[in-house]
């Protein structure tokens, strides 16, 4: 038997960093009655938020992935304060220690025109040759690097603290977490009605936003939404070395390689795009010594010398159609169901910038701030996918 819960306004499906900043800019409107986020686990602990690296970084080919990254900047520089709670600052270990693109595979060209749209989007990046990168990085093996990017003002966040932060403050503006998992969707004609709940009960809204990374596109599935998202897994590595290093920016690589500096250490790895989709739960220690270290080797040598201390799994939410967020309406389905999933890695950067989207959409009934249109729904429906060129 079901046994009805109050009805809320707003259900949000998924509390991890994505339906946390959601539910956090639909409450701070104060436009908003009742607002559930239905999250399964408190403790987070296969979610890809508190697995992920915390980069946000505006080096990006198509105009509104950097332009959300631009509002993600502005909004996590500020987070200590805007989301401090009775004055005890929200910190989220905001640092502005920069990117670093290299152009390792070949691909060079797009990254200059990636670079010049950048540069007319208002971020400060600088090119630089092979030379110029050799002086400003000398650690960094650029014999084989036609071309690089540099981004100083982007910056990296502890993604675990970020979510804490969000979730905290949504809650004192009152936002209810439910502790349960959906397990059914139910529609009525072009209108969702209600989620039943692995506890049994049901939870009615007028609103529902589909948030749960990964787990998307089963949970679409039971309303029959389509969903082309499925987990990719990342395996990361956390290793430490008495080398001399410069400070380094996190370094991402056109073959794949991506680091960075993390508390005494660094932090990243090599995804294995052969790897089938699915969870995995369980790290390849094996990978580190025979494929991951040996590239990091090459691109700093003074890392041939390091300490392996950690790994771990985390998965991405990937979109298996064009590697961008799905964010928006069901357009063609019930029409009281919104989506932000997909992020293909970039959650973190992007959650600040959806949520203001999602709350717009919502209340306004269109995007005011910054228009994402073209990370609709409607392009999957259509066949036209919208990509990132170069590194993803
Ligand atoms: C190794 C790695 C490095 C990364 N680095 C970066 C980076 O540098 N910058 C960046 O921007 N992004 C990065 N990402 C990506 C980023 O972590 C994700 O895009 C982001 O965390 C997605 O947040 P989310 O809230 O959508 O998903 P999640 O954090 O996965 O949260 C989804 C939630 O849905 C819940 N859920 C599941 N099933 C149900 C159900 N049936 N009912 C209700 N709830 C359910 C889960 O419990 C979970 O808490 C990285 C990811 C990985 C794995």
């Amino acid at each position: 038997m079901t046994v009805a819960l109050q009805k809320h306004d707003i259900a949000v499906i998924g509390g991890g960093i994505v339906g946390s900043a959601i539910a956090y800019f639909l409450a701070r409107t104060g436009r908003v009655g009742e607002i559930a986020v239905i999250e399964p686990d408190p403790t987070y602990e296969f979610a890809a938020t508190p697995a992920a690296n915390g980069g946000i970084r505006q080096l990006f080919s198509l105009p509104e992935n950097i332009r959300m990254a631009q509002f993600g900047l502005e909004f996590y520089a500020n987070f200590h304060r805007e989301l401090a709670m009775e004055d005890l600052p929200a910190d989220i270990g905001f640092r502005r220690r920069g990117y670093l693109f290299v152009s390792d595979g070949g691909d060079h060209d797009t990254m200059e025109a990636n670079h010049r749209l950048q540069v007319a989007l208002g971020a400060r990046v600088d090119a630089l040759d092979t030379d110029a990168l050799r002086r400003r990085f000398p650690s960094v093996n650029s014999s084989d690097i036609a071309l690089a990017v540099h981004s100083p003002d982007d910056a990296w966040i502890n993604p675990h603290a970020a979510l804490m932060g969000f979730r905290a403050k949504a809650r004192a503006l009152g936002v209810t977490y439910v502790q349960d998992r959906v397990v059914d969707w139910r529609t009525e004609g072009a209108v969702a009605r209600d989620v039943r709940l692995s506890s049994g009960q049901s939870l009615r809204a007028d609103c529902f936003v589909l948030a749960a990374g990964a787990w998307s596109a089963e949970i679409g599935r039971m309303i029959g939404l389509d969903l082309p998202v499925d987990p990719m897994c990342r395996e990361s590595h956390y290793f430490v070395t008495r080398a001399e290093i410069e400070p380094l920016p996190f370094i991402k690589a056109e073959t794949h390689l991506a680091f960075g500096p993390e508390g005494q250490g660094f932090a990243g790895g090599l995804p294995d795009w052969d790897q089938p989709a699915g969870f995995h739960l369980t790290p390849q220690p094996a990978r580190f010594e025979e494929v991951v270290w040996p590239r990091l080797a090459h691109r700093v040598p003074p890392l041939e010398s390091l300490k392996l201390e950690r790994s771990w799994v985390g998965h991405y939410a990937r979109n298996t159609f064009d590697l961008n967020v799905i964010l928006g309406s069901w357009q063609a389905g019930a029409e009281n169901v919104f989506m932000a999933c997909g992020y293909s890695g970039h959650g973190i950067m992007h959650a600040p910038a959806s949520g203001r989207a999602i709350a717009e959409l919502i209340l306004d009934g269109g995007y005011q701030s910054l228009d994402l249109s073209a990370f609709g729904y409607g392009r999957i429906s259509a066949g036209q996918p919208y990509r990132e060129k170069g590194i993803v």
